[in-house]
């Protein structure tokens, strides 16, 4: 068989995929289409799925362990880090070691790191990288609902007579969705509302951009809310039936009216009131914010409030930007959760402890990133083991996270590629199995869990995730925990542990799954857990099964120093991947966007004698770089935007996140990306 039923290793929207490797797939020539049987792209790939066969070659991957700049054997490297770990455990305690993890992990992988972390090391030191993509989400989704559920699929998108799309390029960042959505405006009309501060190319497409002020969101959603509350259009017996309004909640939106709002507010007025069937999906623009949390809760009590949630074509829909980062909820890959979606409670830890017979479970959470990185910087954490992401570059402030990584006694990095930011400051690098070449489950967006299956063997000794961490684990005397043969069994175990879970519908849906034999997990469809629309039927998961609305605030802005009088805001370019270790390899998707640029105003480059194709220094409190500027109306005034891609080993100084704020929202822990205070002058 030469072709292989997989899943794209890009964005959250999970695209089934076909990779073809001809008869020999030693060669590593794949060709790549879409898959016409998953529902979640029926056919349908973006460019950056359609070149995956660009990436899968074997240029600067990692092929052997190393400690230092020395070729190790597994066995000695496994040992070494064991070891390292195990003195430092014993010497600091548990919690002075950590595990930064990625939601491009597979399910799989993200289990055993959990378990390894949690369970027998006993500290909740793991924490992924989409704390800085989705976590805000998920506190919405915990203080609204009782769970950290996503109450809209693919088929709401499709249904809906209005899509509000809130801080998401879509057409740039999740472009198979945005097909979707175009399909649908072509199909019944659909109207298409883009709520963001920027033209983006998504709202240049819409039939209405709101061009909100720099972190407008909160605002904008109080001031919708209080004018359907005015206008009669909020469902009052769904709100008596389903939610819990809190005290003096509709009195506070008095005022809201009154804010500074959008000139197009009218008119998105008029479209939310005439369209029942809306979904709102938000994404990075809304939870990269000090505020995060309460964007998505602004959005969700307009959902609850006129009755918009659990029908069809209706809901508030959180986009994930990563292939794998629901996957990472569901198995505790954030540091704010135990596993399974289940909490620190005495009863949850117990239960957890009995299942894994691990004795050492830890009964608080662990740090979240920023804090993480930060205790790494002031000696608290004294070893890290940072698997498949490049926090050197991605973390806001990278520039300090850098010098954290470089001041620890220890640091572990496992990854497919040789060469990154972080794997220059690693003592130890681990190689890893690549896209292709590993086997594991994703689960995307709308909770529809895939596989992702190998089809290309191993580039050199790598080897999976989970398997390096498991052999680490025995290392370390936990053998008999971490002996699992095949990546199935540790699904089977990971799925046999969500009857544990509060999150009933994932126990539903997950727990059966625990008796596939390894040939049926091979041949296993995608299914999407919790059903389509179920809430209403089973109600909120709080004890009384209601819904909450949610008190939010306007936010005060960060960072008013007039020495940086603009505000600056990053985001993705259609054809690149986080930071381009792997869609950096494709001449192709290069050709889309050769450098990083800086976006800027034509009023603002006048004033700063900006000129278009001209440099400019871009300066935040915490450093500065040198972009090639492009003047555009479409930038809003006073702000300029950068893309968050290039490392310093691929254009020095495009290290945007460099200059970003490490400013995180209170709730959630995920930093406010997407906001600082920023100068700019011609160089
Ligand atoms: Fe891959 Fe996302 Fe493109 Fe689909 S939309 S092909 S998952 S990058």
């Amino acid at each position: 068989m030469t072709k292989t039923a997989t899943t794209c290793a890009y964005c959250g929207v999970g695209c089934g995929v076909i990779a073809d490797t001809g008869e020999n797939a030693a060669a590593r020539h794949v060709a790549i289409s879409g898959d016409k049987v998953h529902p979640a792209n029926h056919g349908r790939l973006c460019v950056k799925g359609t070149m995956l066969g660009d990436t899968v070659g074997l240029e600067g991957r990692l092929t052997a362990p190393f400690i230092g700049n020395r070729r190790a054997n597994w066995d000695e490297a496994t040992r070494f880090v064991a070891k390292t770990f195990a003195d430092t455990i014993a010497e600091h305690g548990p919690d002075s070691v950590a595990f930064y993890v990625s939601g491009q992990l597979l399910t799989e992988d993200y289990y055993v790191a959990n378990k390894l972390m949690k369970g027998f090391i006993g500290s909740g030191n793991i924490d992924t990288n989409s704390r800085l993509c989705m976590a805000s989400a998920v506190a919405a989704h915990n203080r609204a609902f009782g769970e950290d559920f996503v109450p809209v699929t693919y088929d709401d998108l499709d249904e809906a007579d209005l899509i509000v799309l809130v801080g998401s390029n879509t057409a740039w960042c999740h472009p198979v969705v945005w097909q979707r959505i175009e399909k649908a405006r072509k199909d019944r009309g659909t109207k298409i509302v883009v709520i963001d501060p920027r033209r983006t190319e998504t709202a240049a497409e819409a039939d209405l951009h709101v061009a909100i002020a720099h972190d407008g969101d909160i605002p904008l959603f109080r001031a919708l809310l209080a004018e359907m509350k005015g206008r009669g259009e909020v469902d009052e017996g769904f709100v008596a039936q389903h939610c819990n309004v809190p005290d003096g909640f509709w009195h506070g939106l008095n005022g809201a009216l009154g804010e500074d709002l959008p000139e197009a507010f009218a008119a998105l007025a008029d479209m939310v009131a005439a369209h029942p069937r809306m979904v709102t999906v938000f994404s990075q623009g809304a939870n990269q914010s000090v505020r995060g949390t309460d964007k998505g809760n602004a959005i969700i009590n307009l959902h609850l409030a006129m009755g918009r949630i659990g029908k069809a074509g209706a809901g508030p829909f959180s986009m994930t930007g990563q292939p794998n980062a629901m996957g990472g909820r569901e198995v505790g890959g954030l540091a704010s959760t135990l596993t399974c979606h289940l909490g620190f409670s005495e009863d949850e830890v117990s239960a957890v402890a009995e299942f894994w017979q691990a004795p050492a479970t830890c009964s608080t959470p662990g740090l979240k990133a920023v804090d993480m990185f930060r205790a790494v910087h002031d000696g608290r954490i004294k070893a890290i083991w940072i698997m498949a992401t490049n926090p050197a570059v991605s973390m806001p402030d990278a520039g300090f996270v850098r010098e954290a990584l470089e001041k620890c006694d220890f640091v572990v990095v496992s990854d497919c590629m040789a060469d990154t930011d972080t794997a220059r400051l690693a003592h130890v690098r681990l190689p890893a199995l690549g896209w292709g070449e590993k086997d594991g489950t994703v689960t995307n967006s709308e909770r529809m869990v895939s596989r992702q299956r190998a089809f290309l063997p191993a580039a050199g000794e790598a080897r999976a995730d989970w398997k390096i961490i498991a052999d680490v684990a025995a290392a370390m005397g936990f053998g008999d925990a971490f002996g699992w043969q095949s990546v199935a069994s540790v699904f089977r175990e990971y799925t046999a542990m969500t009857l544990l879970s509060k999150q009933r519908r994932l126990q539903l849906d997950l727990t059966d799954k625990a008796q596939l034999r390894d040939d049926e997990y091979d041949a296993m469809e995608p299914f999407r857990w919790g059903g389509a629309d179920p809430l209403l039927e089973t109600g909120f998961s709080f004890p009384d099964r209601r819904a909450r609305l949610i008190d939010v605030a306007p936010l005060a802005a960060v960072e008013t120093d007039p020495a940086f009088p603009l505000r600056l805001n990053t985001g993705r370019y259609r054809d690149q991947w986080h930071t381009m270790t792997r869609t950096g390899l494709s001449a192709r998707l290069v050709r889309h966007r050769s450098e990083p640029l800086v976006e800027i105003h034509p009023a603002d480059a006048e004033s700063f004698g900006i000129t278009d194709g001209g440099l400019a220094r871009i300066s935040t409190p915490r450093g500065s770089t040198v972009l090639r500027a492009k003047v555009t109306d479409g930038q809003a005034r006073g702000t300029i935007f950068s893309p968050m891609h290039w490392t310093d080993l691929l254009s020095s100084g495009g290290r945007s996140n460099r200059l970003t704020a490490p400013h995180v929202d209170p709730v959630s822990g995920q930093p406010g990306f997407k906001d600082c205070g920023a100068a700019i002058e011609a160089v």
